[in-house]
C-alpha cells in the first residue's frame, strides 16, 4: 500500500467500511487547496481495483487543477457498488459523514455513476459537496473550454480558424452534444458517432453533420478527431488507422497508456492533452462552489488558450511530446 501511494506521491488514502458502505477517498496533493475531485459508483472486482482507480483519479485531478489555475487540490473517491438491492440513499448518508469528517480537505463531486440527487442527499450532512442541484451541470463549460481547445489547436497547427475544418466527434453525450453545437456555429465540417442514435440523427438535422459508424469515427480523414465518448479512444490499434492532424475531445484518459503520445508526436499528430482540455468542468465546479459568476467563469476558462500555447510551443521547441510538457508543467506548480 505504501509504495503505491509513494509511487503516486499520493498524500492520503482513507478507507471505509462502515455498515453497508465501502469506500476509499484518495488525496493526492493539496498544495494549491482543499482537494476537488469527483465520487465514483461503480462495481469493482476487489477492493484493490477501487483503491488504485481513487489513487489513479486523485493524481490526475491534482495536475488539472494545477494548469488549469484554480486553487483545488487533486482529490478522488470511489464508493464500491454493492451488488444486488441496497438502500442508496443510506448509502450516500454514511459516505457524506465520512467527507464530513476530513473537515474540508475534500469536496465531493458527480462522476461514473453518481447524480445530482446522491449530492442533493449528501449535501444535507455536509457542505464539502460541490455538484448538488444549486450548483448546476459542469458540462456547457467543459464544452466551452473544448472549444477553445479545439480553436486554439486549430490556429497553431494549421494557421486557420474553425470555418470549414473537418472536425470527427466521437460521443455526443452532455459535453460531445454542446460540442458540436460550438464547432458547428463557428464553421466546421462535423461527421459523428454515437452507440445512441437519436443523438447522431439530432447532430445530422441540427447541426448539418454527417453520421459515421461507431467504429470509424476515428478512421475519417479529418483535421480534429474529438474523442468524446468513453476513455483510451487512442491505443494500439486505433492509433494506426487515425487520419487527422489534430486529436483534442473532453474524454478522460483518452491515451491508452502515455507510449502512445509519444507515437503521435512522432507522426506529427498534435495531441491535445485531455486533463488540461477538459478542465472546463473542474473550473465551473471550483467556481460555483466558491460563489462566483459565470463572468468570472468564463474569464478562468479562456485562459486555457494561453495555457495551450505554451504547451504547443514548448512541445515544439524541445522536440516533446505535449502530454509530456502538460506533466512538467504542472510538476512544476505542485512540486516547484
Ligand atoms: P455522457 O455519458 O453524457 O456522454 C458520453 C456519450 O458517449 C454518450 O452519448 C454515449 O452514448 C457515447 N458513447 C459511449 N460509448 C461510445 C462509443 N463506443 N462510440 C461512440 N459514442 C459512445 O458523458 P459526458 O459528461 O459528455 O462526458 C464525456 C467524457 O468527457 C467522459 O470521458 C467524461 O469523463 C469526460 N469529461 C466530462 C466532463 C463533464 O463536464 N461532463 C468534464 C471532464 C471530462
Amino acid at each position: 500500500m505504501f509504495s503505491l501511494m509513494h509511487q503516486a506521491a499520493l498524500e492520503e488514502l482513507h478507507v471505509y467500511q462502515r455498515g453497508p458502505l465501502r469506500a476509499v477517498i484518495a488525496l493526492h496533493n493539496l498544495k494549491l487547496g482543499p482537494a476537488l475531485g469527483g465520487c465514483r459508483f461503480i462495481e469493482y472486482d476487489d477492493e484493490q481495483s477501487a483503491i488504485n482507480d481513487a489513487i489513479r483519479l486523485a493524481r490526475g485531478m491534482s495536475y488539472k487543477a494545477a494548469l488549469a489555475r484554480v486553487p483545488q487540490g487533486g482529490g478522488k473517491s470511489v464508493i464500491m457498488k454493492p451488488k444486488g438491492d441496497f438502500d442508496r440513499q443510506a448509502l450516500f448518508k454514511l459516505f457524506a459523514q465520512c467527507i464530513d469528517e476530513l473537515g474540508g480537505r475534500y469536496i465531493t463531486a458527480m462522476d461514473s455513476g453518481t447524480q445530482v440527487e446522491d449530492m442533493d442527499c449528501m449535501r444535507e450532512l455536509t457542505p464539502y459537496v460541490s455538484s448538488s442541484s444549486n450548483i448546476g451541470d459542469p458540462s456547457p463549460s467543459t464544452a466551452k473550454g473544448v472549444a477553445l481547445g479545439i480553436q486554439t489547436a486549430v490556429s497553431f497547427a494549421l494557421s486557420s480558424d474553425l470555418a470549414g475544418v473537418k472536425v470527427a466527434i466521437q460521443g455526443l453525450g452532455h459535453v460531445g452534444m454542446a460540442l458540436a453545437a460550438h464547432l458547428h456555429k463557428a464553421g466546421a465540417a462535423l461527421y459523428v458517432a454515437d452507440i445512441d442514435a437519436s443523438k447522431t440523427a439530432y447532430a445530422q438535422q441540427y447541426f448539418n453533420a454527417d453520421v459515421v459508424p461507431v467504429d470509424r469515427i476515428h478512421a475519417q480523414a479529418v483535421d480534429v478527431f474529438a474523442p468524446c465518448g468513453l476513455g483510451g479512444a487512442i491505443h494500439e490499434n486505433s492509433i494506426h488507422e487515425l487520419d487527422c492532424k489534430i486529436i483534442a475531445g473532453c474524454a478522460n484518459n483518452q491515451l491508452a497508456d502515455a507510449s502512445l503520445g509519444d507515437q503521435l508526436h512522432q507522426r506529427g499528430v498534435l495531441y491535445v492533452p485531455d486533463y488540461v482540455i477538459n478542465s472546463g468542468g473542474l473550473i465551473f465546479a471550483s467556481s460555483r462552489y466558491r460563489g462566483m459568476g459565470e463572468q468570472e467563469i468564463d474569464r478562468s476558462i479562456s485562459k486555457l488558450k494561453d495555457t495551450l500555447n505554451t504547451i504547443f510551443t514548448l512541445a515544439q521547441s524541445k522536440d516533446t511530446p505535449t502530454h509530456r510538457i502538460a506533466d512538467e508543467m504542472a510538476e512544476q506548480i505542485l512540486y516547484g
